[in-house]
């Protein structure tokens, strides 16, 4: 029997796990553990299994109920405490979002591998034998020498970098470990991170550039703030920030900075590098387990400055975060829809308000939540008016689809044809981008009318014909391309309607047989590495006809592209949501921003059904700030974000039947309150994914509604959803879908 103590003298400790239950639970101080401290990482018993958490409360009250099963913290890792701010942040987000805490630790500790030492790491150094006592027969050939002068210095080395470095094989390095001139030595633990040094290559900023550097330089070290920096694409936004970072260098902090895509970030480290000498910590999901460990530990410690990531990187344990840079903030991937929702701009904001700090966005084409921030004196912001060199941006036209349809089965228009052909005379580039994987959205048969769908989700299978598939876009399933139609059995009825990407190559490759051709598109592409290749050969001119979906239409810089051309201006259009003339003005100016760079000035062409449509209208006018008011003014008579709340509700169950009961049961429980409003339910738009049946509500508020609070409430007096359906919240939902 353990020893009990008298009611009164044991210290219950809250501990929190990265699972998905409500709130922290309760352990009993261990004699062994010594005091603990928030923030600390505790191993803990709970069931049968052990859990790794984090101290919530180190002395909490003593819980309501002490059963006797009460257990103790077995034991305190050795690792600094998680950062209390990053706690702070930790609660915060859960509380915006309507998460479980538990979750959001699930995402902080996504390599739990970190919180445990480093294996040693094996490496050589010198060896007792030297060349002047060289074993018999052994003879010290030039590539041998040049690893003993490599390895001079006393200190280990891994083996694959001394052998890098001398320029052999490792066979050579183990000979000279046989012979005794080098042995083997564990190597010490923690790598060192080069520090990027702020004055490493100093840029020349213009006077524009300059004004807008020394604002947010004064930002820094202000307490919280948010910036925004809006400027076209190419007018050196990357360039202004870059002080802001070499500013929080000095000061001896650590700074993240978040872009939308991995894509993207192949640039962005080069030209890190050329501006601070070394490259910075990449943080993303295509990382090895073993790097993912080091740099997360790298960061707890400090060791890494700068961080430049996906929207996950907002969850390293930054132990002396003190500037976050969201560019592209307009960006639709920043939110994430999964078992936890949130929005990364919104939320790293939120951290820096949390951690006193500034927050600087940047985009060409801010959202229109930011720019009303700005408008209501919550955000600060820096304008740059020009790209630098002074190149224009693209000019755009309009191709009337209704007027100047491309041949029967072709989807380029004749004017675009000839621009293009022009832009390859003159040995430029040219993209076509459409926002579309695959060879065709529809397969159907023109016999029966079969239809290829997907049995699990309410979609068509999109042809593949590169990979000779039909696949889901939803839920990734896939069928060999049919031969036979399964309806009618008959050969060869089967037909591709509209087009995708491959399509679009298909046509590009008849129309231009001697073009070099590339095509881009997240399915095609394979390692980040691979995609990062192909990004450098267009840059460098290997190419002179890309076609692609929305992996093409940002951030990258290609010098030689003159001409884009957009398939299908009006595809973003039609679901005709909130943001659907926000997303697509912002998308099409993003993509035509990609040409004329450099020298020349660039031309885009839209190609549309809809030219009198107030977005193909501002963008044909270059009328960026009409657009802007228009829609701004539109939210604000219909009280939409950010004029209104929204949160999104979604049930999905197997069973259609109880979807639909528990999504009317719900709102029937919907407390009545002024300032909101709960529409629905209605079954989704997309009312099957994966084999579960959708349905959603739609939560209405005023601005200054507390709507999480109001949600909590109400999802207590529901009660859990029954029979099998999941509930999940979406706050400041962005896809209603
Ligand atoms: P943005 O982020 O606004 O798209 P960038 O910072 O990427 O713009 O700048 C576009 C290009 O112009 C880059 O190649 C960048 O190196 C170059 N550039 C911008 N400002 C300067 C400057 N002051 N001196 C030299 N090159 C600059
Ligand atoms: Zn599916």
């Amino acid at each position: 029997m353990p020893e009990s103590k008298p009611p009164g003298t044991e210290i219950f400790v809250s501990v929190l796990l990265p699972l998905a239950v409500e709130g922290a639970y309760s352990y009993l101080l261990n004699a062994e553990t010594g005091n603990l401290a928030r923030g600390n990482f505790v191993q803990v018993p709970l069931g049968t299994r052990e859990y790794v958490g984090v101290v919530w409360d180190a002395s909490a009250p003593r819980p309501d109920v002490v059963s006797a099963k009460l257990r103790a913290i077995k034991t305190r890792l050795d690792v600094p405490p998680l950062p209390l701010a990053q706690l702070d942040f930790l609660d915060a987000v859960a509380r915006y979002n309507l998460a479980q805490p538990g979750m959001i630790l699930r995402m902080m500790l996504s390599v739990e591998e970190a919180l445990y030492p480093a294996p040693p790491r094996k490496g050589v150094q010198l060896g007792s034998v030297t060349a002047d006592n060289l074993p018999e027969a052994f003879r010290l050939t030039a590539a041998r020498s040049r690893v003993l002068a490599a390895a001079e210095g006393g200190l280990g080395w891994n083996k694959a970098a001394l052998a890098s470095e001398a320029g052999v094989s490792v066979g050579v390095i183990d000979g000279l470990v046989s012979a005794g001139l080098l042995e083997d030595v564990d190597l010490p633990v923690g790598t060192n991170v080069p520090a990027p040094d702020p004055a490493h290559h100093k840029v020349d900023l213009t006077a524009a550039q300059a004004e807008a550097a020394a604002k947010l330089r004064t930002a820094i070290g202000a307490g919280y703030s948010a910036t925004l920096i809006d400027g076209v694409t190419g007018s050196g936004k990357t360039e202004v920030y870059f002080e802001a970072i070499a500013t929080i260098l000095e000061a001896g902090q650590q700074a993240l900075v978040l872009l939308p895509e991995i894509a993207l970030t192949a640039q962005f480290l080069n030209r890190f590098e050329k501006r601070f000498g070394v490259k910075p910590t990449e943080w993303h999901s295509d990382l090895t387990p073993a790097t993912r460990r080091d740099i997360w530990r790298n960061v707890h410690r400090g060791e890494v400055r700068v961080v430049v990531g996906a929207r996950s990187a907002l969850f390293l344990p930054f132990a002396e975060l003190g500037l976050i840079i969201v560019d592209e903030e307009h960006d639709p991937a920043y939110k994430q829809v999964d078992r936890v929702s949130y929005h990364a701009r919104d939320m790293a904001v939120l951290r820096g308000f949390l951690g006193k700090f500034p927050i600087v966005l940047a985009s060409a084409t801010p959202s229109i939540e930011t720019r009303v921030n700005v408008d209501r004196g919550k955000y600060a912001s820096v304008h740059l008016p020009s790209r630098f060199g002074g190149q224009p941006f693209p000019d755009i036209r309009l191709i009337d689809l209704r007027e100047n349809p491309p041949e029967r089965g072709q989807w380029i228009a004749p004017p675009l044809v000839e621009a293009m052909t022009k832009v390859l005379a003159a040995g430029r580039q040219s993209l076509l981008f459409l926002n579309r994987r695959g060879y065709a959205p529809l397969t159907l048969c023109r016999k029966c009318g079969h239809r290829f769908v997907c049995p699990d989700c309410s979609s068509w299978l999109v042809a593949h014909r590169f990979q000779k598939k039909l696949q889901c876009h939803h839920c990734g399933l896939t069928i060999p391309e049919p031969r036979l139609c399964p309806s009618c059995d008959h050969e060869d009825t089967l037909v591709a309607c509209g087009p995708g990407v491959e399509r679009i190559m298909e046509e590009v490759t008849q129309r231009f047989p001697d073009a070099r051709t590339i095509i881009l598109s997240s399915d095609l592409v394979g390692s980040a590495a691979d995609m990062r290749e192909k990004f450098e050969g267009i840059a460098n001119g290997a190419f002179d006809i890309i076609v692609g979906t929305q992996l093409i239409a940002k951030g990258h810089h290609f010098p030689n592209l003159n001409l884009v051309g957009v398939i299908d201006a009006d595809l973003g259009l039609g679901h005709g949501d909130l943001r659907a003339s926000e997303r697509t003005f912002q998308l099409l100016h993003q993509v035509v921003g990609r040409a004329g760079r450099e020298s020349e000035p660039g031309i885009g062409y839209l190609q549309t059904h809809m030219t009198e449509h107030p977005v193909m209208q501002a963008l044909a006018a270059g009328d960026g700030d009409g657009f802007y008011a228009q829609e701004i003014s539109a939210r604000e008579r219909t009280a939409m974000p950010p004029f209104g709340r929204l949160a999104g509700l979604l049930l999905t169950g197997r069973e259609r039947y109880q979807v639909e009961d528990q999504a009317r049961r719900l709102a029937a429980t919907a407390p009545r309150q002024d300032g909101v409003r709960v529409l629905g339910p209605a079954e989704a738009p997309i009312g099957m994914v994966r084999g579960r049946h959708r349905f959603r509500l739609l939560v209405k508020a005023r601005l200054d509604f507390d709507l999480q609070t109001y949600l909590r409430h109400w999802f207590s007096v529901c009660g859990p959803m029954r029979g099998g359906v999941r509930l999940s919240v979406d706050v400041d939902p962005q896809s209603f879908l």
